[in-house]
């Protein structure tokens, strides 16, 4: 059947072409739509036009046709968010900001790169590291998100509990505003106290302040060396414990990823090492900087664990430590064997929560009649929480929603977090009032009204 003529939409395209817009940037076929309608959370929706901007000023162009028309404007880079950030409404235009993807600058001086924000971040990082420079934000999605997804989600990755996620390298901006202006926020400078700190505001706004078309991006100079271990405890205490003797003993490591026992079950066939029976925990660890510093706190990670750690293996080169790395990289496939479906949630807590975390969801766990299986970045307290089930099975459907609410009643009373890294979209905003005063959002939303008083921009995320 073919679609009724949208005049809005006609009107819309005849004035993007008069402002320079070229046909293969304004996509207004319905099967070519439906292609900018989903994220990796599997919703998906029909905007009723995408548009595939090539630099700042068509974004500038496309926002302020949009506000005389009174169109909804929904932001979108390669689409791997996993809260529902980039589902746009029915009657809402997409911009697609994947053909900004032109690394502007790499100023090697003040290391700082300057990049539009359809740049793959997994492409910066090979840039950057030619030149002996490091972009360290690695979120596991980094071989295709972009950064201006990464910096409007807020993105982290493993080396966040050495390095920090995303915010601690955004330098500075360059936005349009849902009316067409442009706003600049930050600098070159390390050091910049001039008026409110905009930038901050921008990164983690998920697409519902301003569209992101330029950002500056603080670079390290890259480590000299790396060691990466495999440490193997029999509970989640002894591996807490060991955690904190890590940092107490001057080791800093660059990366400390957790596997629960589930975890372990699911990958522990066809590992090219043999994990012990009595393996309950297991840390993959990583140490990075100068040569020597690697070797010194290489040998002092071995000395503190000789004992207590069931099983320890240190890579000896790359593809040894490619080796260690397979049992994280193979989890999510894995775990996929346990039941057809997962819900999957990012929650945070304290570091020093994660034993109480893990045994509370080992006890809602029988509760509800459902694995639920815990990985993710112990160093920094960011638990992936599976809750593993067969959700064409109503039942079991309403057994995994009363586990994610119970999820994030128990994360919440630990002093945690809704999203580490994932961001609250459409998927957990319901829950957004269980972690904040009425004041607190009262105050979001008025920042929210200032940059968008009509909420054009984004509308239907965040916000319960
Ligand atoms: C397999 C897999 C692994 C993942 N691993 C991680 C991980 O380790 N850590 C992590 O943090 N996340 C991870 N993610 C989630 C996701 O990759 C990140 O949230 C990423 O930052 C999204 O980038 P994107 O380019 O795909 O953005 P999109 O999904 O397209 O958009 C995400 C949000 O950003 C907004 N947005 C995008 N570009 C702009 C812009 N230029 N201006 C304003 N708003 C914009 C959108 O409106 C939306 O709200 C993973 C996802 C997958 C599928």
């Amino acid at each position: 059947m073919t679609e009724p003529i949208n005049p809005v939409r006609n009107q819309l395209i005849e004035e993007l072409k008069k402002s320079g817009f070229k046909n293969e940037q304004i996509i207004a076929a319905e099967e070519s739509r439906a292609c900018y309608g989903y994220d990796a959370t599997r919703q998906c929706a029909d905007p009723m036009l995408v548009l595939l901007p090539e630099n700042g000023h068509q974004v500038e162009i496309a926002l302020q046709l949009a506000a005389k028309k009174q169109l909804k404007i929904f932001p979108r880079g390669a689409a791997s968010g996993m809260s529902g950030g980039a589902i746009p409404s029915d009657d809402g235009i997409v911009l697609s900001l994947t053909r900004m993807k032109r690394i502007l600058e790499i100023d090697q001086e003040n290391m700082i790169a300057t990049v539009e924000p359809g740049v793959i971040t997994g492409e910066l990082q090979e840039e950057v590291s030619r030149l002996g420079l490091f972009y360290p934000p690695d979120p596991a999605s980094l071989s295709f998100s972009t950064i201006g997804g990464n910096v409007a989600e807020n993105a982290g990755g493993p080396r966040a509990v050495k390095y920090g996620v995303t915010a601690n390298y955004v330098m500075g901006l360059e936005a349009v505003l849902v009316n067409g202006e442009v706003i600049k926020t930050g600098n070159k400078c390390i050091k910049s106290v001039s008026g409110y700190d905009l930038t901050s505001l921008l990164v983690g706004s998920e697409g519902t302040l301003a569209v992101i078309t330029k950002i500056l991006l603080k670079l390290l100079p890259a480590p000299e060396a790396v060691k990466t271990s495999l440490l193997a405890f029999p509970s989640m205490t002894a591996a807490a414990l060991a955690i904190n003797a890590m940092f107490k003993n001057q080791i800093a490591p660059s990366t400390i990823e957790f596997l629960d026992h589930h975890s372990i079950n699911a990958v522990r066939e066809g590992l090219p090492f043999t994990l012990p029976e009595e393996a309950d925990t297991v840390l993959l660890v990583e140490i990075d900087g100068t040569s020597a510093s690697v070797l010194a706190q290489s040998q002092k990670l071995k000395e503190l664990f000789k004992d207590d750690a069931l099983l320890m293996i240190e890579a000896q080169n790359e593809s040894e430590r490619e080796q260690l790395w397979i049992a994280r990289r193979r989890l999510s496939p894995a775990i996929a064997n346990i039941a057809p479906h997962k819900i999957n949630e990012d929650i945070a807590v304290p570091r020093a929560a994660i034993p109480t975390v893990i045994t509370r969801l080992e006890k809602l766990s029988e509760k509800v009649s459902l694995p639920i299986v815990c990985f993710g970045h112990a160093g920094d307290g960011n638990i992936h929480v599976n809750v593993m089930l067969d959700k064409n099975d109503p039942e079991q459907a309403l057994r995994g929603h009363q586990a994610i609410d119970e999820i994030f009643a128990i994360t919440l009373d630990l002093g945690g977090t809704l999203s580490g890294e994932h961001g609250i979209g459409n998927t957990k905003s319901a829950y957004f009032d269980k972690e904040w005063s009425p004041a607190t959002i009262a105050t979001m939303q008025a920042v929210k009204q200032a940059f968008d008083p009509e909420n054009r921009l984004n509308p239907g995320k965040i916000f319960p």
